[in-house]
């Protein structure tokens, strides 16, 4: 839950793909942002989650849309019975308690979310708090954690260098067929032989990326369809309704897909 601080044996299940661990904790034991990299539905989120568990930080995650601002980060005068209060927003909160703010797709922000970022990302680590006149210098704790899609081939949405070269950055991709297997059957519940061909047919449509579709098919749909089938749908229905339909909209696409399925069960 936001802000709460979990300890290690609590931490979220997560399966390492690489040395992903080792880097985040080095980057938090030096103060470093960490930037993650990687398409929907990899384990970022996931991942991030079970670091601050970990490192037994709170954590507070913001996913950014484009019309959140820098003040829904830092905070804004509410009125409370009358009176005008000072709220906090979550990375204020962060920056004072020595939490993780994960920013998820901060690409998509508004372009003042990253002016504000920068003088929290160099060894200033300052947040100053334009409304309250505040200059908050950040906790020793405080750990800034963004991700970003470089696959969104959208050229107004990626990031600029010079707010890019702020964070230590960490690659993502979806995992090896011995990683999603397990953690496929662990989330869904259904054994690891009926897992197996899903995760075949996962790695054939992403082998169709940029053919005739946008974006592979991500580890959080191959968990929704094991989920459907474990909850006793048909394997051929759960494909359809958690491996295809999310994918395109295209009628043709579809067929072409289907086929697809077929071939591999
Ligand atoms: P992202 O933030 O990259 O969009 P998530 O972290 O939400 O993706 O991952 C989607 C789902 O995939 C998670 O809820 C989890 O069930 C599963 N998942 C993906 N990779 C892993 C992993 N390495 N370990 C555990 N679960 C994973």
């Amino acid at each position: 839950m936001d802000g709460t601080r979990m300890g290690a044996a609590d931490a979220p299940f997560y399966l390492p793909q690489g040395d992903e661990v080792a880097v985040f904790e080095a980057a938090a034991a030096r103060r470093l942002p960490v930037l993650l990299k990687g398409p929907t539905g990899c384990g970022k989120t996931r991942f991030v989650a079970h670091m601050a568990a970990r490192l037994g930080r709170p954590l507070y995650t913001v996913a950014c849309h484009d019309d959140l601002a820098a003040a829904d980060l830092i905070g804004r005068w509410l009125l409370k019975g009358g009176e005008t209060v000072w709220v906090d927003g979550p990375l204020t909160r962060a920056v004072r308690e020595g939490a993780i703010c994960y920013l998820d797709e901060v690409v998509e922000a508004r372009k003042d979310v990253t002016v504000v970022l920068h003088p929290l990302t160099d060894d200033r680590r300052i947040l100053p708090i334009d409304r309250t006149g505040e200059e908050l210098e950040a906790h020793p704790d405080f750990l800034l954690v963004a991700s970003y899609n470089p696959g969104y081939q959208n050229i107004l949405k990626t990031l600029k260098p010079s707010t890019r070269q702020r964070f230590v950055g960490l690659e993502f991709g979806f995992p090896r067929p011995e990683h999603e297997i397990p953690v496929v059957a662990r989330e869904s519940g259904l054994a690891e032989d009926r897992v197996a061909p899903l995760v075949r047919l996962a790695g054939k449509l992403r082998a169709m990326k940029g053919q005739d579709l946008e974006e592979g098919v991500s580890t959080r749909l191959v968990v929704y369809c094991a989920a459907l089938i474990a909850g006793g749908m048909p394997v051929e229905r759960a494909i359809r309704a958690a491996m295809i339909e999310p994918l395109t909209d295209d009628a043709d696409v579809k067929a072409g897909l289907r086929d697809l399925v077929t071939a591999v069960f």
